[in-house]
């Protein structure tokens, strides 16, 4: 017994301190790739090279379109070994939670060269909005100060809808003494009818598609569903078919998506605390 509590001691504090502090990602950590798409000059190697099809590319012409769709991207990095050119990073980016799904694909159109390489960046748009990057971080620090709003507890009821469990062992750290997700008032219940949130994995399954409808329909108003995951997002690798309803949007009513393969914890908790701003304003 004193031995565990010496331990404990020696130990000290573990948890951590996002989103009040800045989140310490470990260096090994991959995150999203990110596009120089000012510079970028072929983007077909990349799209030949993305095993989700995250990454397209549609000729017209002397035109490209090329879109980039975070909602599958699995952060694999195949991209940016395939680049030649050096304008796909991969990066420690991880918060990339959406209120839309629109919002997680961005398209730049090009003016080609003769030889198929891309000249010049005429257009970039996401969710169908001219944007820079500059902009889009800015929107997600204001979504931070929403964050801590906050006034009551959340109760989360997790759902696994088909998923590998990836997305479960992520969020299962959520409780461990360093994620510690009760430290702000949320945790999880058994009871969707106990529950304000669902946070929904996998691409739903035909053998979930109704449990999950049942769910949804359980949890009393108001309401959020967060779609966790590429899976969840768009069904990630294993898309639609005759085993998968695809999306969880394909079934319920999707408020924030969290983009990942999996998403890492604190990611989950940026998608958590986005969707409570939504409750707020719900
Ligand atoms: S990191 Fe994402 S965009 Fe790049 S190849 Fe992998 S899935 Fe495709």
């Amino acid at each position: 017994m004193f031995k565990i509590l010496k331990k404990s001691f020696d130990t000290g504090l573990v948890t951590i301190g996002y989103p009040d502090a800045a989140p310490e990602i470990p260096e090994s950590f991959r995150g999203a790739p990110r596009f120089d798409f000012a510079h970028w000059r072929d983007a077909r190697p990349a799209a030949a090279a993305c095993p989700t099809a995250a990454i397209s590319v549609r000729d017209a012409g002397d035109t490209r379109e090329v879109r980039v769709d975070y909602g599958l991207c699995i952060f694999c990095g195949e991209c940016s070994e395939a680049d030649r050119g050096g304008s796909v990073e991969i990066t420690g980016e991880f918060d990339l939670a959406m209120r839309d799904r629109r919002e997680l694909a961005i398209t730049a159109e090009y003016d080609l060269h003769a030889d198929g390489t891309q000249r010049q960046l005429t257009s970039l748009r996401q969710a169908d909005r001219p944007i820079d990057w500059d902009t889009r971080f800015l929107e997600r620090s204001v979504e931070r100060a929403i964050h801590l709003t906050l006034g009551r507890s959340l109760a989360i009821r997790e759902v696994d809808a088909g998923s590998c469990n990836g997305c479960e062992v992520e969020i299962t750290a959520l409780n461990n003494p360093i994620y510690d997700i009760e430290r702000l008032g949320i945790h999880f219940v058994a009871s969707p009818r106990h529950a304000d949130m669902l946070l929904v994995t996998g691409p739903v399954t035909r053998n979930m598609e109704l449990a999950l409808l049942k769910t949804y329909r359980a949890v009393p108003e108001p309401k959020v569903v967060v779609a966790v995951g590429a899976c969840g997002i768009s069904g990630g690798i294993f898309g639609r078919n005759y085993a998968t309803a695809g999306s969880v949007d394909q079934v319920v009513p999707v408020d924030v998506y969290i983009p990942g393969c999996p998403p890492r914890p604190h990611a989950l908790l940026q998608g958590i605390l986005l969707a409570v701003g939504r409750m707020a304003r719900k």
